[in-house]
């Protein structure tokens, strides 16, 4: 059992970003990192599986677990709603893991309103058009959904300066690099050692030689 209580990161940017790839290789049973399974009412896309990309419910169990208070946040996006089961969030922080929640702007609003020292990273495409080109390529949605992501891109875009760090993700192996800097540089941020800084000043009043 890990001493520590793992930090809670929040990963956001546009679909199509590339957000699951840069982060593929960083996760793993040694890392000390896990991701958040979120829940979603979407149709599964081909190669997905349930409970281990998303656990895939219906609107009503979806609706349900709201509720019954097991969500962190929810969010409708695109007609459909994607939201952190919180009870798997807890746990991990508890035995120790960095929990990363990949999730959209409002529910990371959400998260960081609840979880003041959450850390928030933001990953940007190098531009719009190779942000539209990635969604095309990738073929997974119709040219009317596809559109419907690249409005709410721009929405996502500009809440970029409310995050703590933002990379782009222009060639991979230069973001990888600088994802995992920024996780680790987030436990350096004051909010992250505010109990160390309480301990160390209370040591202060008793210290002498
Ligand atoms: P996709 O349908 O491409 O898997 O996800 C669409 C958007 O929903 C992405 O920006 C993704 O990060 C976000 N998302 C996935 N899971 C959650 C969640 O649990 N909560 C929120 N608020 N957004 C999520």
């Amino acid at each position: 059992m890990m001493s520590k209580r793992g930090q809670l990161v929040i990963y956001s940017g546009p679909s199509g970003v590339g957000k699951g790839t840069l982060l593929a290789p960083l996760l793993g049973p040694d890392s000390g990192l896990v991701l958040s399974v979120s829940a979603t009412t979407r149709s599964p896309r081909e190669g997905e599986i349930d409970g281990v990309h998303y656990h895939f419910i219906s609107r009503e169990s979806f609706e349900q677990m709201i509720a019954d208070g097991e969500m962190l946040e929810y969010t409708q996006y695109n007609g459909n709603y994607y939201g952190t089961p919180k009870r798997f969030v807890e746990q991990q922080r508890d035995a120790g893991f960095d929990v990363i929640l990949e999730i959209e702007v409002d529910g990371a609003m959400q998260v960081s309103k609840l979880c003041p020292d959450a850390l928030m990273i933001f990953i940007m495409p190098p531009s719009f058009g190779e942000l539209r080109r990635r969604l095309v390529d990738r073929g997974t949605e119709t040219p009317a959904q596809r559109e419907g992501r690249l409005t709410a891109a721009v929405r996502e875009i500009a809440c970029a300066p409310r995050y703590d760090f933002v990379i782009v993700n222009d060639e991979l192996s230069t973001a990888r690099q600088q994802l995992l800097s920024a996780i680790s540089a987030g436990r350096t941020l004051p909010r992250f050692q505010q109990n160390k800084i309480e301990e160390v000043l209370k040591d202060a009043q008793t210290s002498h030689d």
